[in-house]
């Protein structure tokens, strides 16, 4: 090649680059700050409302700890997201609307941005509606419910008042100590009669503890707690939002009203951040993860019992301490794209009740007598399976994701299976992806196809609201709305 002619093949070169660099720069805007705001709101219910979370209601006679919405604001310049976690056992899809309905009146931040899902604490009164187990996509809300759609309204108001410009990181924390498989096979023979008065289950949900009759679980767990922080740039912390898959701890006081292990890690996690009292104050949230099946009881070796209080305490504050100090190691980031999808799934239908069962319901409806018991449970099913077969004509099964950067929630509006949650964390196209239950509705238990083989009481019908499909129908859901943030 003649110098001359090199020259200018260097020249035009040189000319090439600039200009994609020039390109290069205008297509990709510089990508904005992000903002976060946190704020709480209260949800506790007047002393003598009923306590839900067992088979029968009871009033409550004392407040230990407030129930709160607990409200994270996050703004991308563009885009705005509401999480909602609030202290309760559920909420009625109803409720989810309402509030999601003022949220948007009051802020502007879409109904279908905004996430607001139940913790399942079994020490709270009820936002299902005044018979929680009314089989409706739609009813109308009581005053309590009423009460909880303003509240969540109001806390998110707060929390975008709040914003201010928050860099974000993704983190998670191993807690295998705190969960077990509640669902175990037994022996030959020793797995009890259902309500049903049929022997067709092959395990049994929480089986006696240290029993020789047990064989196995049933499923695995998800022992990580998956978190995303907040917090304001180089400084303290603004929010951190977790969750884990523990259905709940429990061992409160007689007609106590409290928000249970969530509520303990909420402050024990403050407490660990220097500053925290400070004006805004840090605000964390437990959301429920996948717990369907999974709880806090040891089957194989029984624990021995305890004072109120003390083995939530326990929990929270060792969840809390391990999520502290995998903050340390996360690697922050100042921009975060945000996107959300929201959807009401039409094809997936409530449970089909077959007319052996609806003739079995008729005839042991209304004869319970005395005590909780074996009848009892039967009489309490029959009104169930009724109640069941009346089943509004639509679902309208609200499942939703969403986008925080690299970060992908999917939500589902039942008390879901770990194994559930492991799959959508290993499908999902985004690498950090957890799984939230109870949000913007309550749909019963969802066990997955292979569960409903096996029975159990979270199979029975009255339990279990949804098809036996309804599991891979929304996971599938899920996985789309999640390629469509992408
Ligand atoms: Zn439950």
């Amino acid at each position: 090649m003649k110098p001359l002619e090199a020259l200018r093949r260097w020249l035009w070169l040189l000319c090439l680059a600039s200009v994609l660099a020039t390109t290069a720069h205008a297509a990709a805007p510089q990508p904005k700050q992000l903002r976060a705001g946190a704020a709480t709101c209260n949800l506790t219910p007047p002393l003598g409302s009923d306590i839900i979370g067992g088979f029968l209601p009871f009033p409550a006679t004392h407040v230990h700890d407030e129930l709160l919405a607990r409200c994270l604001v996050l703004d991308d310049g563009t885009t705005r997201l509401a999480l909602v976690v609030c202290d309760l056992l559920g909420l009625h899809r109803s409720v989810s609307v309402e509030a999601r309905k003022l949220v948007e009146e009051a802020t502007g931040i879409p109904a279908a941005n905004v996430m607001i899902s139940g913790t399942h604490t079994h020490s709270a009164a009820s936002a299902l509606g005044d018979h929680p187990r009314g089989y409706f996509s739609d009813r109308d809300l009581n005053d309590y419910q009423r009460f909880v759609a303003r509240r969540i309204a109001d806390g998110v108001r707060n929390a975008a008042n709040l914003l201010r410009p928050a860099q974000v990181a993704f983190g998670t924390a191993e807690a295998p100590e705190h969960v077990f498989n509640r669902r175990w096979f037994m022996k030959e023979g020793t797995v009890p009669v259902t309500p049903f008065g049929t022997k067709t289950d092959k395990v049994k949900m929480n089986p006696p503890g240290g029993s020789a009759d047990l064989v196995e679980p049933a499923g695995p767990t998800d022992p990580t707690v998956s978190f995303i922080a907040l917090r304001e740039p180089g400084g303290r912390l603004i929010s951190v939002f977790s969750a884990y898959s523990l259905h709940y701890v429990g061992g409160v006081g007689g007609g106590h009203i409290s928000a249970d292990y969530y509520g303990i890690y909420c402050e024990a996690l403050k407490k660990l951040q220097p500053g925290a009292e400070n004006d805004p104050p840090f605000v964390a949230l437990m959301a429920n993860g996948t717990s369907g099946d999974v709880n806090n009881i040891n089957f194989r070796t029984p624990r021995p019992g305890q004072p109120p209080y003390a083995q939530m305490r326990h929990v929270a504050e060792d969840v809390a301490g391990k999520v502290h100090a995998a903050l340390a190691k996360v690697k922050w980031q100042d921009a975060a794209p945000l996107a959300a999808r929201y959807r009401e799934l039409e094809h997936v239908a409530w449970r089909k009740i077959e007319p052996e069962l609806l003739a079995w319901a008729k005839e042991a409806d209304g004869k319970a007598t005395g005590p909780l018991g074996k009848a009892n449970l039967s009489a309490i099913y029959a009104g169930r399976v009724l109640r069941l077969a009346q089943a509004s004509p639509q679902t309208k099964t609200p499942v939703q994701t969403l986008r925080i950067g690299d970060i992908c929630i999917g939500t589902t509006p039942c008390e879901t299976f770990a194994e559930t949650g492991l799959e959508f964390k290993k499908r999902s196209p985004f690498a950090q992806s957890f799984m939230v239950e109870l949000a913007h509705g309550y749909y019963g238990y969802m066990p997955t196809p292979r569960h409903f083989a096996l029975g159990g009481y979270e199979t029975w019908a009255g339990t279990n609201a949804l098809e036996p499909q309804a599991s891979v129908k929304m996971v599938e859901a899920l996985l789309e709305m999640a390629g469509e943030m992408r």
